[in-house]
Formats: structure tokens, sequence, C-alpha cells
């Protein structure tokens, strides 16, 4: 029998999570699959974490309008539910009368719409802030109310507050084709079998159009798939720069930056090339080299020594050069939201405010009286007192024992990682709901470690284990096994 939900929803990114959550709200079933083995699997794990303040979207567009609306929400929102957020606040730095022109027009777009308490300032100015600045700045936009988060702890919250109050989510199911069906709703064609449902919502990234294009074949969509490199150095004992440092944008983005992350790491990056391939997340020397060339003009003193990884993620650019949000043309039933690149993350929250509400007016959907609230992830180990420690090791014998040493992840957490409303399957899920492998040694020490808890926790087979899914094991069978293949070889 075809599996079957109200309302299916295509991609489990923080756009995707944002919209089960508020359609949660509903007497509706709701389903989410998605073909990563974890949610915020594309670009909401691998992106530059800033919620822009909305100084650079052209204004009167959907970018403009959600950034702005969305930056707004993420105060109370990231409170809610726990999740890192600070306001730190932004510079955008230039080194010539051309950049000055051009953060005139920032300022006076960011005006237009509505960005409050911005200010050009001089190069000393600037410099005055922010000491590590190149002596070679000239002048600079300072953004106050610019923020930076945690994007994929936004979504495992997202995700995990509409787990609780219903949405199922279906991971590891890669959606092929969509098509409506002659007496209503849609069928969706998935490597797990089909799904139908009498409304179709296609949050997919980088595959959105690909799913508008089967529904609305008269007005296609183009997306351009755009990565982006980063570094991510470690923690510092004096961070570089108090605020998240950009340089002018340009038509292929916003930039390369220099920032601090909620969780006291340095970024930088990203590049933006046009690639042809919507999975190939690798980073390349030439993609890593564009990023040094240009970061080392904000900070010239830059060091990589303490480099402890890169990474890189994928925009989805769509032609117009805007978002497309709301119902598909000429598909009674179905919804999307296609080319939600940057500032998207930013966006998320008031895209799926408005969405949601505009669904749940044209479908006539009745709101559920209750709601079941949501319990915040419990505070760090490493972020508690020494008599919070001593407390939460009284009261649950695991928080004495450090799994990951760079993090100082316990036992407890990684525990609790595998049991959250959407819960860790792998020992990539672990590491970004609990930092587990996150630091110095990136997993060298605790990665073993954490596949046997995770074992031991979920019931999957010490064996079946992978790092993020697919053909990602990390052992390739047991020693008993190994002994008797060499005995016969
Ligand atoms: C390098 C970079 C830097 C960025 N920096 C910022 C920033 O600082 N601030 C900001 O506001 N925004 C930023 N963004 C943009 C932001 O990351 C995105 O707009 C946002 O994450 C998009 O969320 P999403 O849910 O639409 O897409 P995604 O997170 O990509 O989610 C789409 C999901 O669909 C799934 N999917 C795709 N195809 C299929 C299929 N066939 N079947 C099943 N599932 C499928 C994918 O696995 C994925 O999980 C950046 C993006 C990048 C790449």
């Amino acid at each position: 029998m075809d599996n079957y939900a109200d309302i299916l929803i295509v991609g489990a990114g923080v756009v995707g999570c944002a919209l089960a959550r508020e359609l949660s709200r509903f007497q509706v079933s709701v389903a989410v699959v998605d073909r990563g083995w974890d949610v915020a699997e594309g670009a909401s794990k691998a992106n530059s974490g800033i919620v822009h303040a909305g100084y650079d979207a052209v204004p009167g567009s959907l970018k403009a309008k959600y950034n702005v609306e969305g930056a707004n929400m993420f105060a109370s929102l990231c409170d809610s539910l726990g999740v890192p957020y600070s306001r730190c606040g932004a510079l955008v730095v230039g080194f010539s009368d051309e950049d000055r022109k051009t953060l005139e027009l920032l300022l006076d777009r960011g005006l237009r719409n509505g960005v409050p308490d911005m200010k050009l300032l001089s190069g000393e100015e600037a410099r005055a802030l922010e000491p590590n600045l190149n002596p070679a700045v000239t002048c600079a936009l300072l953004v106050p109310t610019s923020g930076i988060v945690s994007p994929y702890e936004l979504t495992f919250a997202l995700a995990d507050d509409a787990a609780l109050n219903g949405v199922s989510f279906h991971l590891g199911t890669a959606v092929s084709a969509v098509k409506p069906l002659p007496d209503g709703g849609f069928l969706a064609e998935t490597d797990r079998g089909p799904w139908r449902c009498r409304i179709f919502l296609n949050c997919a990234g980088t595959s959105s159009a690909v799913f508008h294009n089967q529904l609305c074949k008269e007005s296609p969509l183009k997306i351009t798939y755009r990565r982006g490199q980063y570094y991510l150095l470690d923690r510092p004992k004096a961070p570089p720069f108090a605020r998240t440092i950009f340089q002018c944008p340009s038509a292929m983005g916003k930039g390369v930056l220099v920032s601090p992350t909620v969780h006291g790491n340095v970024l930088l990056g990203p590049s933006a090339e046009d690639i042809d391939d919507p999975t190939d997340t690798a980073v390349t020397q030439s993609g890593l080299d564009s990023v040094m060339e240009r970061v080392r003009m904000t900070w010239p003193a830059v060091s990589l020594r303490t480099n402890i990884t890169n990474f890189s993620g994928i925009r989805a650019h769509e032609e117009s050069g805007d978002f497309v949000i709301g119902p598909v043309p000429g598909c009674p039933g179905a919804y999307e939201t296609v080319g939600i690149e940057s500032p998207g993350l930013s966006s998320a929250p008031a895209i799926a405010r408005d969405l949601a509400a505009r669904i749940a007016e044209a479908e006539h959907l009745a709101p559920r009286a209750e709601r079941v609230p949501y319990r915040k992830p419990l505070r760090p180990f490493r972020e508690m007192t020494p008599e919070e420690q001593q407390e939460a090791i009284r009261k649950d014998p695991r928080y004495g024992t450090i799994v990951c040493r760079c993090e100082v992840i316990t036992e407890a957490e990684i525990v609790a990682a595998a049991h959250r409303p959407v819960p860790a399957q792998t020992i990539d899920a672990v590491k970004r709901r609990t930092r587990a492998g996150m630091g110095r040694c990136q997993g060298g020490f605790c990665s073993p470690r954490v596949a046997a808890i995770l074992s031991r926790e979920t019931g999957i087979p010490l064996i079946d284990i992978t790092k993020n899914g697919g053909e990602s094991y990390l052992l390739t069978g047991t020693l008993t096994e190994e002994a008797e293949r060499r005995n016969q070889a």
C-alpha cells in the first residue's frame, strides 16, 4: 500500500522543517521526506550562519521582504528553541572610492528595506571597533542588527518541535518524480516506494526546480548550483573580530567573510563557483586559495595553523535572482519554495510563517486546539559551572564519562542526541547535535566510542553504523570474519 500524508514536504532543510513546524499547528497529517540521512543535509548545514540584517537584497524583492521579517523573528525563536544565536553586528569593509559607492548603495537599500541603526564609517572608525582590520580599509558600513546562528541546530530544533507535534520524518528517502492525480492530490515516486498526498510542498533546495518543472511545464525554472567553500579555525583564546566582517558583495554572492561562530570558532569563506553536479560538496585547492586571497585583504595577520576543517555548501540560485515562493502556477494543491539561496537561512522563519498561513487559508485547514510544548535541549556539560556539573553527574553518572575530549562532550549528551524527537542515527548526526567530533581532532579519538553508544541506544548493529548514511560505513567486518578470510586465502 502507498504511504499517505495530507501534506507531503520534500526537503528537510531549514525551510522544509520551519514549514513542517508551522503546518503542525493544523489538523492534518504532515510527512517530510529527504534523501539525506539526517535533517539539514543540504545547504542548511553548510553555510555562513549569518542572520543577515537585510541591507543587501533589492528593495521590493521577496528576498528583501522575507530577510527583514525573518531576521526580526530570530531572537525570540532561538530563545524559545534553545538555539545558539548572537546579534554580534557586522561591518562591510571597502578599500576604494568605488567600494564606498557600493557601501552607500547598501546603506540606501538597507534604509529602504527597513534595516535600523546602520552607519557609514571611515577606515579609522572601523579599526577603532575592530583593530585587526587591514590598514588598507578606507570605509565601512556598520550594521549592528546582523547576527550569527548555528544553522543546523536551528533546523534540528524546528524538526524536533514539528515531530513532537505529529509530523513524521522519512530520511534516506529520495524523491524522483511527482505528478498530479486525476482525482486530485499527488503521487510522489521515491526509492522507498510511492507516496500519495493531498497537498505537495516542494522545499527541495538544489532539486526544487526539478519538481517545479515536473508540475508546471509552461513556465520552467532553472537553478544554477553555486558552491561556496570554507575554512573553519579552532576556537582562539581571543577572537580576532567581534563582528562579522564582509567585503563588498558581487553578482555571485555576499562576498568572502571573516566571522566568529556561535561556538567561538572563526569561519572564513565562502568562495563562489558554478558547478554541474548539485551533490558535489568537494573542497578544491583553487576554491580555498580564492577564499584566502580575499580573507587576507580583511585580516592580513590570518594564519591557517589553527585550521581544523574545510567544507562546502551549494547555493540554489534561480535565474530570476529572487526567491520563488507560493502556489505552483496551474497546479492546485502544490506549493513551492525555489531558489532559496542566501539570505534563505535568515528568511526561513518568515517564509514558513507566511507560506503556511497561505496554504492553510487556501486549503481550509483547521487549527489544532493544543500543541505539545517544546523542551529545550539540555545545557551542554562544558557550559555548566563546576557545581552544575557535579549535580548533573550525581543525577546521571553518564555525565561523568567524557567521550569527545576536544569539545568536552559526555556520554549523557550523546545518549540524549540518539533519543531526540528526530533522533541522531549517524556519526555526523551526533556530531552536529552535540559537537562530539567537531574539535581539533575531528573525531579521530571519539568516533569509535560514539559509534558504540549510538549502536547501543538505537539498536542499529555496530557494523551498520555510518558516518552520514548510504555506504559511509566505519567498519568493514568483524575480526573473526577477517581471520577466517585470511585462513582461507
Ligand atoms: C555557501 C553558502 C553560504 C550561505 N550563507 C548564508 C548566510 O550566511 N545566511 C543566510 O541567510 N543564508 C545563507 N545561505 C543560504 C541558506 O543556507 C539557504 O538559503 C538555506 O539553507 C536553504 O534551505 P532549504 O531548506 O531551502 O534548502 P536545503 O537546506 O538545501 O534543503 C533541501 C533539502 O532537500 C533535500 N532534497 C533535495 N533533493 C531531494 C530529492 N530528490 N528527494 C528528497 N530530498 C531531496 C536535500 O537533501 C536537502 O536536505 C548560504 C548558502 C550557502 C550554500
